[in-house]
């Protein structure tokens, strides 16, 4: 084979590569309320297994990517009116104090664009905020766990180390 058709071929494979391995782990998981930049008023951290996201009532509320709903209504957990969606492999995000979920239980919800909520202060919030779970194993059931939600926005992947 001529070196020029090689150095081509070569070329096409490692694009199809990058397209293949970098542009679905990007696309996996995203924001899910405003923008990137949106102010994060509450990190991860072993007091606060979850990310707060400020941003004004009524704005609308993504799945940090695809997957089908598991529950949607109020919940005494201080959470109030919250979001649970199921991503498979057991692993769940979880989005809490909306003014009001407009997903239901056994719906399919498209990542970044179907909106779940609008943001709101229901539950023991003191202002308009997403309080944002990721999950291994089913929300609060036991032997499951929070991981840290930034990770797995950023990346696309879960730490793998066991939190609590
Ligand atoms: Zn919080």
């Amino acid at each position: 084979m001529p070196v020029l058709v090689m150095r081509k071929l070569t070329r096409a494979l490692v694009a199809a590569l990058i397209v293949a391995i970098l542009v679905p782990s990007a696309a996996l998981a995203v924001w899910p309320v405003g923008t990137r930049s949106s102010y994060v008023s509450q990190w991860y951290s072993s007091h606060h297994r979850a990310i707060d996201i400020a941003a004004p009532y009524g704005t609308r509320v993504v799945p940090i990517r695809s997957g089908r709903t598991v529950f949607a209504g109020w919940r005494n957990n201080c959470g109030g009116y919250q979001v649970w969606v199921s991503h498979g492999n057991g692993l769940y995000s979880a989005y809490y104090h909306l003014r009001r979920e407009v997903s239901w239980r056994g719906e399919y919800v498209t990542g970044g664009s179907e909106t779940i909520g609008y943001v709101g202060a229901t539950g023991c919030a003191t202002g308009p905020h997403v309080h944002l779970e990721v999950w291994r194993g089913y929300p609060w059931a036991s032997g499951s766990y929070r991981i840290n939600p930034w990770t797995y926005i950023d990346s696309g992947y879960y730490e793998p180390y066991r939190y609590r």
